[in-house]
């Protein structure tokens, strides 16, 4: 186990610790760090020692993803969230602009080591030990996903295997050949893989993989996508949460009750989003503890989540999130006065033998409405069986309408499902 003694400490233990890390990052800011020394001072803190207890803490601005993009807009290349001169830095990355402009973020030869460290407790959450061997197929690009899940397996001892620059058909027999037991990519990715194999006569369950691990989209968090992955690849698959510019914040244990959160080295919050108290199911806040170059302190994430109050059964105290990430509040459509999350529909999506799957949204007036795209066995009939169970399901009648198969994109990293004309 990966750091056992921080994960089942006792909840005044928790804090305490936390507090030690949280006044360490606050003497490195104050002073250094232009972003974060003038917003405190705005809220009236001048000094790291005018922070000096939790109701302080909770006190301290809430920070945007749109104050960040402001930030690079109009301060340069990197903005202002920078604690030291920039050639302490070592490597850059960037958000893949899904929802705007991307957001670039530098780290440190210290905080590069945090995020592999944070990544040993995903992997080692997911069971992954020093004897695995684990093959990431990543493009190895300027975002950030899996570049710190390899530097993760690492920092593990497992043997971590790069499948970069190759095609399906060359990492299956990659994996193959290198005995991969452990494979990390997205869920779409992992579905993809199953059909090329499928398509070369290869079964995937005979092969040695016997964990997946997954992140860049919701999907392994949704149950059925989770079945179809772990029957494709007689594996068990496990979720994981993170952030480009927060980073791997949240991953499963074997008993998959949800994400925990690491909070040896973040600090979370759950909001309403619309009064920013304290809520046991709203928006999830996170301060990260270990990237003092760059870190965030009391970010809104944007994502939906409710915290568990029962203990979980593999004996970890950290905070639990029911359901992992409910969906992100920016992806909420309102369909007919019914709130919809794109992974709602996922969900249902996923129980039938669909091979790709897009959401069209459109305005009809002021009202969203959504055609969802199927590539589908059956035809009509097919689609018309998924209309009943999101009927049943959502309590709302959407329109299927079946495509062609193989004429969806098809994706590697983050997913885009969700299309708005
Ligand atoms: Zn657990």
């Amino acid at each position: 186990m990966f750091e056992r003694a921080l994960e089942t400490l006792d909840a005044a233990a928790l804090r305490a610790h936390q507090w030690s890390r949280v006044q360490a990052l606050a003497r490195a800011l104050v002073g250094a760090n232009p972003f974060w020394t003038a917003k405190w001072r705005e809220a009236g803190l001048r000094a790291a020692g005018d922070l000096s207890g939790w109701d302080d803490f909770a006190r301290l601005p809430l920070t945007s993803k749109g104050e960040l993009v402001e930030d690079q807009t109009t301060n340069g290349l990197f903005g202002t969230n920078l604690t030291y001169p920039l050639e302490r830095y070592v490597r850059v990355h960037q958000t893949s602009g899904t929802t705007g402009a991307p957001l670039r973020w530098l780290d440190t030869q210290e905080s590069w080591d945090w995020w592999a460290r944070c990544w040993g407790f995903v992997l080692a959450g997911a069971g992954v030990r020093r004897d695995d061997r684990a093959f990431f197929p990543f493009s190895f690009g300027l975002f950030v996903g899996f570049w710190a899940g390899f530097e993760g397996a690492r920092a593990l001892g497992a043997l971590a295997i790069p499948g970069g620059g190759q095609d399906s058909p060359t990492r299956l027999a990659a994996m193959e050949t290198l005995g991969a037991t452990v494979l990390v990519c997205t869920p779409s990715y992992a579905l993809h893989l199953l059909q090329v194999a499928r398509e070369r006569g290869v079964d995937p369950a005979a092969l040695p993989v016997r964990i997946t691990v997954h992140a860049g989209e919701p999907g392994a968090g949704i149950p059925s996508v989770r079945a179809r992955i772990e029957a494709g690849w007689g594996a068990r698959a496990f979720d994981h949460a993170g952030m480009t510019e927060m980073g791997a914040y949240g991953y499963e244990c074997e008993a998959q009750a949800g994400l925990h959160v690491n909070e040896s080295e973040f600090v979370a919050e759950v909001i309403d989003p619309a009064t920013g108290a304290a809520a046991e199911e709203g928006e999830l806040v996170l301060t990260n503890l270990g990237r003092l170059g760059s870190p965030l302190i009391r970010y809104r994430t944007g994502d939906r989540v409710r915290r568990a109050s029962a203990p979980c059964a593999c004996g970890r105290t950290f905070a639990r999130l029911e359901g992992g990430i409910l969906g992100r509040l920016d992806d909420m459509l309102i369909v007919r006065g019914v709130n919809v999350f794109p992974t709602a529909i996922e969900a249902v999506v996923r129980r039938f033998p669909v091979e790709e799957f897009q959401i069209e949204v459109f305005r009809d007036g002021e009202l969203d409405e959504v055609r969802v795209h199927v590539e589908v066995d059956g035809g009509d009939d097919g689609a018309r069986r998924v209309q009943e169970a999101l009927r049943a399901t959502l309590g709302i009648r959407l329109e299927v309408a079946p495509v062609a198969p193989g004429s969806l994109p098809r994706f590697e990293l983050k997913a885009r499902r969700v299309v708005r004309r």
